[in-house]
């Protein structure tokens, strides 16, 4: 049996920089601290899991909406919402090079000097702008913190223009943005990042069996996608480190490489929230209870997941390195390459994404170059690409191109060879099993659509 290796960050970021999975952002320019993009792969495997998001929490229920607004937030909403006065970390600032660091964390040793560290102060974490061509004091906005003032915005209007009633939610994924302080560690504390999450509306009373209701919901969705449940913890805030709005929160800790982490939140908003903006807007926030007669205004619970958190540990997860051979062409019994090729890698990476998270669902190669198998090849490519992500790759010995693949994490590899035209089949191999099966030509999308049905 083959011994896999613990994973660090850095096999990580250098796996995400080779394969086009994540870019310091503007590189060509030095870069920009602590903000990434996304490349090809990454791309993909970011839009598959906001996929997963949606089909789990929206698509297949009947009480919750998708809603998607804007990121340029008035300075009145988040004055109202609490975070133009607390949305703050405590900064620490040396008073002989200049650098920055939270007052609540530990400030790391300087090479050359002493750090000489002024009085602490409260930092807004909000980055400011100004709409419109003047600059007005009027015109002053900010770029969200957050995505949930945006649902509490629109409880008015999705009541009013939707037949949902309470208990409901509203959920989002978007782009919110923090000038943090301190960064680093990749993809876990990043300025311009993406939060999946839902404000969900109960009846004032019934809120503690909902929280405990969303803590499950949440773990069992990273369970359900490849976290193994030894791996996330658990952990209750204690009162003094509750945000300005929470009445109780519950993080979802993970163990990332860099140690165990905060994953995911369910926080408990009370109706904190909708009773801001009542009193900022004279507007009523109530929902009217047909069936009791009387209206109330509802409590939130919210859970909530970074994007970018939640790509770094499906891929903590997934990523395992291998001693050279695992995929070699004479252990999964492939015949070796005409062109007798041998690698040199010192290990084999595979990424044991689940499958509906993996960028490429599928590889088709043609066993060599010649004998109509390309054209075979790329018929069945034309076919599968009408569903799927689907990669054609016909360069190199066969073990080689499983390893590209595996590297990536995609689940199938599909080889086209002599007997193919012989009995209209062809080789399925898995990529955690490295099992084989001869499946016919007009049934593989039956195949795959089958394998990815969960
Ligand atoms: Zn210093």
């Amino acid at each position: 049996m083959v011994q896999t290796m613990p994973v660090n960050l850095e096999s990580l970021t250098n796996l995400a920089k080779r394969r086009g999975f994540v870019y310091p952002s503007q590189e060509l320019y030095g870069g920009l601290g602590a903000v990434y993009d996304f490349g090809p792969l990454g791309t993909m495997l970011k839009n598959n899991i906001r996929a997963a998001f949606i089909k789990r929490f929206v698509q297949e229920r009947e009480d919750v909406v998708l809603v998607d607004t804007a990121v340029l937030t008035r300075q009145d909403v988040l004055r109202a919402s609490g975070h133009e006065q607390s949305f703050s970390d405590p900064l620490v600032e040396c008073t002989v090079c200049h650098q920055r660091f939270r007052a609540d964390e530990k400030v790391p040793e300087a090479k050359d000097h002493e750090h000489k560290l002024a009085e602490a102060k409260q930092f807004n974490l909000m980055f400011a702008t100004h709409v419109g061509a003047t600059k007005e004091a009027g015109s002053l906005a900010y770029l969200r913190p957050e995505t949930a003032q945006g649902m509490f915005v629109n409880f008015k209007q999705v009541l009013d223009t939707t037949r949902i009633k309470v208990p409901f939610g509203i959920a989002q994924v978007g782009k919110s943005f923090r000038n943090e302080i301190t960064t680093g560690e990749f993809l876990f504390r990043v300025r311009e990042f993406e939060i999946a999450e839902l404000e969900y509306f109960v009846k004032p009373g019934t809120q503690d069996k909902v929280f405990t209701y969303w803590i499950e919901q949440w773990e069992q969705f990273f369970i359900d996608y490849g976290i193994k449940k030894e791996n996330l913890k658990r952990h209750v805030h204690p009162k003094e480190t509750l945000s300005h709005y929470s009445k109780g929160t519950t993080d979802l800790l993970f163990q990332f490489p860099m140690g165990l982490k905060e994953l995911a939140g369910v926080a408990n908003r009370g109706d904190y929230d909708l009773a801001q903006h009542e009193k900022a807007t004279g507007t009523t926030l109530q929902f009217f209870d047909e069936q009791e007669k009387k209206a109330y205004r509802p409590f939130v619970i919210e859970p909530t997941f970074g994007l970018e958190r939640a790509f770094l540990a499906f891929l903590t997860e997934a990523y395992k390195e291998y001693p050279y051979g695992r995929g070699s062409d004479a252990a999964v019994g492939i015949p070796t390459s005409p062109s007798g090729e041998r690698r040199n890698e010192e290990q084999e990476i595979v990424l044991h994404l689940d499958p509906r998270l993996a960028p490429y669902k599928v590889a088709v190669f043609p066993l060599v170059k010649k004998e109509k198998l390309p054209e075979i090849a790329q018929k069945l490519v034309q076919e599968l690409r009408k569903q799927w992500f689907v990669q054609y790759d016909e360069s190199g010995s066969i073990g080689r191109r499983y390893r590209r693949a595996d590297e990536i994490g995609t689940p199938w590899c599909i080889t086209v060879d002599f007997d193919t035209q012989k009995d209209e089949a062809v080789t399925i191999r898995d990529r955690d099993t490295m099992k084989q099966e001869r499946v016919k030509l007009n049934k593989v999308s039956d195949w795959i659509a089958k394998k990815l049905e969960r």
